[in-house]
């Protein structure tokens, strides 16, 4: 009789070898790629699609459904020209610890089940914190990304600041902020009337003179401004707010400085990265995303915090209201950090070993000029547009960033623009490279967002010279369209 769920060392092995050879394939010929398919709804149910599966089929066979249906028909933010959104240069050494955290199904909710793995999400998190220039004895916690990042941090300003929801709490942040604050206010029920939306200078950075106004405004009106969230790289553009002085500002009040540096606080291993994010290290707690920069596989985001007290405060849940089947576990462990302790999870996986994995295997000059490439490209984006005559700067590259625009003379901006959304439809299905465009002062902007280390500036310019093709022609017809007076 055979067990059920259980496949003999001889089909682990086989079934493995084809796993890994389809992995391998993958990063070997990632680059070929068409960088974003999508199918219709229609097609995926005609492909995918069954009924609950009472008779089991041969995993080959599912293998092969996942190789032919399922992984090409998606965007390859892996792909070395893909520069839409943040893309994800993952690197195989974290894919491989991906699949051993998984094959040994470490449970790292605690000090007594995890050890050794709790040991180094520790040490990888104290990694961080340095890089970050945090002082000794802070740390943090691991969880899935910015988003659940940015929001364990409201949860940590709250409790640590107030010990309780309170109507009058104010937020502040500026009006490049990425989304998962607001969605993390809104689970948290922080009502609009509890945000200030800052606006920012002709930089895109949060005007600080503004921020200074709208605490002492609030103050005034009898409000508790509880925590000002800077950005260190903005998604949109790489923008990074102004640290130091927002600190300060913080400090004169008594407010909890979150930094979102989901995208960009991971340029603190280089030089570069560090001199433009100075006053980082004067934050309360920083989000830092190892799944963006650090070339880590899904879903890896860090909290880091400057006092890891401050998370067991808000997190743990007192023995007025204790979980009985965790005395053992709290019993054994008090000198200990049980990670379940400093976020919402209880049972989360050892992930951290899939950053300390790869940070030990390349050793950290590796990441270093893995992000110095991201820079670099952006910059030679920047010449290259600079040097074509056609395209208009509207952000320089800045945190591996770029933003730009049409500006030939003689179309109107809704004949720019109208023209550049049907060029980002082309190159998207073209599949050479994939550039999407952001709204910038109530515009559409093309972005590129260049941080593969695969990617060479030879693809910058191949990827450029395509979308100007696709810009021009496009433009053509609207200009076209103008004469035949078809258009205004
Ligand atoms: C990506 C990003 C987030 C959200 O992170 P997820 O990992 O997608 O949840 C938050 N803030 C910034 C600045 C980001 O770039």
């Amino acid at each position: 009789m055979t067990t059920p769920l259980e496949l003999t060392r001889a089909e682990m092995r086989a079934l493995g070898d084809r796993a890994l050879e389809m992995v391998i394939h993958h990063f070997a010929t990632r680059r070929e790629l068409h960088t974003a398919t999508t199918i219709t709804q229609v097609d995926a149910v005609a492909r995918l699609h069954t009924e609950l599966p009472e008779t089991p089929t041969s995993p080959e066979q599912l293998l092969d459904i996942l190789a032919r249906d399922v992984f090409p028909n998606s965007f390859h933010a892996d792909h070395p020209r893909f520069y839409a959104f943040v893309p994800s240069p993952t690197n195989f050494v974290s894919a491989v610890a991906d699949f051993l955290i998984s094959g040994h199904n470490l449970f790292a909710g605690h000090w007594l089940a995890s050890s050794a793995a709790s040991q180094i999400e520790l040490t990888v998190l104290e990694w961080l914190c340095t890089l970050c220039g945090f002082p000794a004895g802070s740390s943090g916690i691991f969880v899935s990304g910015g988003s659940m990042a940015n929001l364990s941090a409201i949860v940590t300003a709250r409790e640590v600041k107030m010990g309780a929801h309170d109507a009058r709490a104010v937020i502040y942040c500026s009006d490049q902020t990425h989304s998962s604050l607001f969605k993390a206010l809104r689970v948290l029920g922080f009502s609009r009337e509890q945000r200030r939306v800052i606006p920012t200078d002709s930089e895109l950075r949060l005007d600080v003179p503004a921020l200074r106004l709208a605490i002492e405004a609030d103050i005034a009106a009898g409000l508790r401004p509880l925590c000002v969230v800077a950005n260190a790289g903005t998604t949109n553009t790489g923008a990074i707010d102004p640290l130091s002085d927002i600190a300060d500002v913080c400090a004169a009040h008594d407010v909890w400085m979150h930094v979102d540096g989901a995208y960009g606080a991971a340029a603190t291993l280089t030089p570069r990265g560090r001199e433009l994010l100075a006053g980082i290290e004067r934050a309360d707690s920083i989000t830092l995303d190892p799944h963006k920069w650090l070339f880590q596989s899904y879903e890896l985001g860090c909290l880091l915090v400057r006092d890891p007290r401050h998370l067991v405060h808000a997190f743990h849940v007192g023995d007025d209201n204790h979980a009985d089947y965790l005395a053992d576990v709290a019993r054994h462990v008090q000198e200990n950090v049980n990670f379940y302790d400093r976020g919402i999870q209880l049972t989360r996986s050892a992930k951290a070993i899939k950053l300390w994995l790869s940070m030990r295997a390349f050793g950290l000059p590796a990441f270093r000029s893995a992000i110095e490439s991201g820079f670099a490209q952006a910059e030679h984006a920047e010449t290259w547009l600079r040097a074509s005559g056609v395209w208009q700067i509207v952000t320089p590259a800045q945190m591996g960033i770029v933003t730009f625009r049409y500006a030939e003379a003689g179309l109107s901006a809704g004949q720019v623009d109208a023209a550049t959304a049907r060029a980002v439809d082309r190159m998207r299905l073209d599949g050479h490279a994939l550039i999407m465009s952001t709204m910038l002062g109530d515009r559409p902007a093309l972005r590129m967002c260049t941080i593969h280390p695969s990617g060479t500036l030879g693809d910058v310019e191949s990827s450029l010279a395509r979308l100007e093709q696709f810009q021009t022609e496009e433009a053509a017809l609207e200009r076209a369209g103008g004469t035949l007076g078809t258009r205004d």
